[in-house]
């Protein structure tokens, strides 16, 4: 997944006055993600923090030095007061301790989901990990094939540090001009921030791509029908004239591009009850993601898995699918859970 546009810093105005710069940094080897610098709404203010990889955060320390001269006096890398994550997502709070340092301090502010994945980051890994393992194995992934996967989890996040939390944002505070909206689905306790007419979508709302959604049987608040209802959620915003993403380039029309995120969804959703229909025999999450993402391996195997899961989740909840194999389920803790369709 990589970005359409050449990275640039870039600015934007919104409705309401707030200059808005957006800011690339390499998150990972070609893979952007996006920081924003909002001047005008209350103290200045950065939204996310890239990963924290060496090449990420000077990317977003270069970007922002960029900005000083766009101001009289001179915007200073100091005069950030304070710091808001969209989610608790590495490549979009990773920078956050090299950043605070850079600044000279600023105050944090995270939705309430997502507050112990910076304050407690050790206990987050460990028990994420545990149910993504219970997960994988239900999914059908066992022996060695489920530890190079929970490999490949853990392998981005080895040089995250916790960090403090200053205050939370919550669905419906207005902090300052910026109106937050709680968007979970992509991420627990991930916010989409508004700014007039402008909505900093986070990864809620990207242009190109469906964003990863995993299943909410791993972490509460995530999944597809949280996903979706998040949003209708922002189509019901009325007056969005531009919505800007972590990834990706920004969105001109916003509510076209819902309706094609929901109708991709759609047809991923017919997919999968038309392979486990065509299927000789009962399906595991493993089974029809090996048909829906073939050519997947690692880290984007794990991620299409999860994916699947969530999909494959959605419509067992909503009763078009069955389990095939409930006594084996009853017999042993371990086993697969093998699926038909009703
Ligand atoms: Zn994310
Ligand atoms: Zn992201």
């Amino acid at each position: 997944m990589t970005t359409q546009t050449l990275p640039a810093v870039e600015h934007f105005r919104s409705s309401t006055g707030v200059e808005i710069y957006r800011i690339p940094a390499e998150a990972f080897p070609g893979f952007w993600a996006y920081a924003y610098l909002l001047i005008g709404a209350g103290v200045p203010t950065l939204v996310d923090t890239g990963s924290g990889y060496p090449a990420s955060t000077e990317g977003i320390l270069a970007g922002l030095a960029s900005v000083t001269a766009d101001f009289d006096p001179a915007f200073r890398l100091q005069d950030i007061a304070r710091i808001i994550i969209t989610h608790g997502h590495v490549d979009h709070f990773g920078g956050l301790v090299d950043l605070l340092e850079a600044v000279g301090g600023a105050d944090v502010g995270i939705h309430p989901l997502d507050r112990r994945v910076l304050t407690n980051y050790d206990e987050r890994v460990i028990v994420a990990t545990r149910n993504l393992t219970i997960y994988l194995k239900s999914a059908g992934i066992q022996g060695e094939a489920l530890t190079a996967l929970l490999q490949s989890y853990g392998f981005s996040k080895q040089h995250i540090r916790s960090s403090k939390v200053d205050f939370v944002v919550e669905d419906g505070d207005e902090i300052d001009g910026m109106q937050f909206v709680h968007v979970p689905g992509h991420c627990s306790g991930q916010v989409a921030i508004r700014l007039g007419d402008v909505l900093l979508s986070a990864d809620h709302v990207l242009s190109y791509t469906a964003p990863n959604v995993a299943a909410e049987s791993i972490t509460h608040y995530t999944g597809l029908g949280h996903y979706r209802d998040s949003l209708r959620k922002v189509q019901a915003l009325d007056g969005i004239r531009l919505a800007m993403g972590g990834h990706e380039d920004p969105i001109e029309h916003f509510y076209e591009r819902i309706d094609r995120i929901q109708a991709r969804i759609d047809q991923k959703l017919g997919r999968i009850l038309t392979i486990i229909r065509n299927s000789e025999a009962p399906m595991s999450i493993t089974d029809i993601c090996d048909v829906l993402y073939a050519t997947k391996q690692g880290f984007e195997r794990l991620l299409a898995l999860q994916q699947t899961g969530a999909y494959t989740e959605y419509l067992y909840d909503r009763g078009h699918l069955s389990v095939a194999n409930l006594q084996a389920i009853e017999q042993s803790e371990q086993a697969t859970v093998l699926y038909n369709v009703l």
